[in-house]
């Protein structure tokens, strides 16, 4: 259940908590990542201020929305989901596995037409299946392209394409900046309404140790806030995925979640 004592009007930013990895395939723990990146954020180390000069704790547009469980599949958050967006407000969902945008992207395809995703990650995340299961955290994008849900999908700082899944991003038609090719100040020339996915293991796990698949060779915090700030394009939802805070070390990767949660808010609000 989420929190029905808040209420929320059109343009405010609602924070979802999605408490849930039960398909990842390798470890678990981002189930405990929503918890962990409200009480870092709110420990007293940081304000919340975002570098454009936003202060989120001034404008009352923030709104805390609790943790939605439980959650036994990713299809089970598009209707909560859908009871905020209908709302009128922005949401950014703090997740959990990546399993969980595929819930979280349907939502929005049934608010916004010819949804734009933007997809950070160090993987595609388009097998068909993994281990059996269509909705692992290592196929939801798969998922997103074959039931119509975005009609372009832009995935950023990927640096470990299989050939089975460089045959679906051909067959989806997804564009692919792999690690190597990107620089932060790229444009992608973003139109329409613009949903975020952010897989905290794009940053290179020297930054963000807390994950459960450290993939190296990967991006700054500083490069990646730049680059999202570079972009002109109506953000009109996110997520941010896969923080394990079983992996972390001194809450730092917890705080990183935050850092972009305040960024990504700030970008919404302006
Ligand atoms: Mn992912
Ligand atoms: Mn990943």
């Amino acid at each position: 259940m989420l929190s029905e004592n808040i209420s929320l009007n059109p343009k405010d930013i609602a924070i979802v908590g999605l408490p849930f990895d039960e398909f990842s395939s390798f470890m678990k723990g981002p189930a405990k990542a929503p918890q962990e990146i409200r009480k870092l954020l709110h420990n007293g180390s940081m304000n919340m201020c975002a570098e454009s000069g936003i202060d989120l704790s001034e404008t009352g547009r923030l709104k805390d929305m609790g943790d939605f469980k439980p959650i036994s599949h990713p299809e089970d958050v598009v209707k909560p989901l859908c009871e905020i967006i209908d709302k009128g407000a922005h949401l950014i969902s703090l997740g959990g596995d990546h399993s969980l945008s595929y819930g979280t992207i349907k939502a929005h395809s049934k608010y916004y037409q010819g949804l734009t995703v933007l997809h950070l990650d160090a993987h595609p995340d388009l097998h068909e299946e993994y281990d059996g299961n269509l909705y692992s955290h290592a196929c939801p994008f798969a998922r997103v392209m074959e039931q119509g849900l975005a009609s372009r999908l832009i995935q950023v700082g990927i640096r470990t394409l299989t050939p089975h899944q460089k045959n679906q991003a051909d067959k989806f038609g997804v564009e692919i900046i792999q690690m190597k090719d990107w620089s932060p100040t790229m444009n992608l020339n973003l139109e329409g309404s613009v949903y975020l996915s952010f897989d905290i293991d794009v940053l290179d796990p020297s930054y963000a140790p807390g994950i459960s698949h450290h993939e190296p060779g990967g991006m700054s915090t500083r490069d990646a806030i730049d680059f999202l700030n570079n972009q002109k394009m109506n953000l009109i939802g996110a997520d941010i995925m896969e923080y394990n805070p079983d992996r972390d070390i001194n809450g730092m990767t917890g705080v990183v979640c935050g850092k972009l949660l305040k960024e990504i808010a700030a970008k919404m609000l302006s």
